[in-house]
């Protein structure tokens, strides 16, 4: 039976803070693998800030290189992801073994209100990292409810983070500010390459 973690995300693009969270969830939970997971739908509106499912797939597999794997499961559908069919559909693909869904707790806060919560945590353990700014005691008592309301497994993760998010490095393309280090070098030249996100 593998450990494996699963770790959705826009990636837009996938930046240093994303692979040192994997890396962080691998070696703090002892998983075997990482599956990283680019969502189909990219809901920015900004012409400037959007780059295609094709780019950021590409952009992902290019960042994880021999370490991680990338998985296009979402990326190949037309539409909005949900994480609910993912983890389902991850379910059916290795019954066997334990799957964890790598998940800020910005996000685990929310998931109440996404598409069937029960399905994801029938299917997967949610393994939830703190990304600051939340409220501890608020965010203790969420855990509790869902634990409570859905039997979820929820583990928390004590994490090394990078100050970064796609968003900032997008608006540092954009106004021309150095991004080279906060991107893997390959994904540096991939948004060089195709011109991502406005100027260069
Ligand atoms: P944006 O700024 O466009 O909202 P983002 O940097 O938050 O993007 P996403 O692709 O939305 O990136 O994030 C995927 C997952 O990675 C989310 O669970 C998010 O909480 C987490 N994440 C993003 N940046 C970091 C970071 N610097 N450290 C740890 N986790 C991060």
């Amino acid at each position: 039976m593998a450990r494996i973690g699963l770790f959705g995300g826009t990636f837009n693009p996938i930046h240093v803070g994303h692979l040192t969270i994997a890396e962080e969830a691998r070696l703090s939970a002892g998983l075997d693998r990482v599956i990283f997971i680019p969502s189909g739908e990219s809901y920015f509106k900004d012409p400037r800030q959007i780059a295609s499912r094709e780019d950021r797939l590409q952009m992902t597999r290019r960042a994880c290189g021999e370490a991680y794997e990338v998985s296009d499961i979402e990326t190949r559908r037309e539409g909005p992801s949900y994480t609910a069919v993912t983890c389902r559909a991850f379910r059916e693909m290795y019954p066997e073994d334990a799957l964890y869904l790598i998940l800020g707790a910005d996000s685990l806060m929310e998931i109440d209100r996404w598409r069937d919560p029960g399905a994801i945590f029938d299917a997967v353990t949610v393994l939830a990292f703190t990304r600051g700014g939340e409220d501890a005691a608020a965010f203790t008592a969420e855990v509790e409810r869902l634990r409570a309301k859905y039997g979820a497994r929820i583990e928390i993760i004590d994490v090394f983070m990078l100050d970064v998010s796609s968003s900032d490095i997008r608006r540092f393309i954009a106004e021309g500010h150095a991004f080279r280090h906060l991107v893997s070098e390959p994904v540096y030249g991939y948004i060089r390459e195709h011109g991502l996100y406005g100027k260069q």
